[in-house]
């Protein structure tokens, strides 16, 4: 009967590929009452399980990153990213500023090695981010006046 959730021990397997799913992970926001839950490598792969179509919202289930590196907490990695796409790549000063946990130079390193050098998880966040903030996409400028 029901197997799968209400298991406080041990969570539901990868939909995708049946490996025990470790945070974060995915979980669709449209499908349910079942959810429907996939390892970063299957969502990004785009799976598809019968209802559950690939552009479905989701969200990122994790009650602790396990964190790429030790002293990063998952909220300063998403602050980071957050930073970045507001002060814009390369700005360390500023998103260190933003950050105001890190310096600039932890900022710059982390990222590198974390988000430029492993594109599943920055998209992953990124993704969830545009969700919420797609409306910088166009036309955002700077304020003052011009000509
Ligand atoms: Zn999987
Ligand atoms: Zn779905």
């Amino acid at each position: 009967m029901s197997v799968v959730s209400d298991d406080p021990f041990g969570k539901p397997p990868c939909r995708g590929c049946s490996s025990y799913l470790t945070e974060p992970y995915i979980k669709c926001a449209e499908c349910g009452p079942s959810s429907v839950l996939l390892c970063l490598q299957c969502f990004t792969r785009g799976f598809e399980y019968k209802k559950h179509q690939s552009d479905h919202k989701y969200e990122i289930m994790t009650s602790d990153f396990p964190v790429l590196e030790p002293g990063w907490t998952a909220q300063e990695e998403m602050a980071l990213l957050e930073a970045v796409m507001d002060c814009g790549f390369g700005n360390w000063h500023d998103v260190a500023y933003q950050m105001r946990t890190k310096t600039k130079e932890e900022c710059e390193s982390h990222y590198m090695k974390n988000f430029i050098n492993n594109p599943l998880f920055s998209s992953t966040l990124l993704g969830l981010r545009k969700t919420k903030d797609s409306h910088f996409a166009d036309g955002h400028s700077f304020t003052g006046s011009c000509s």
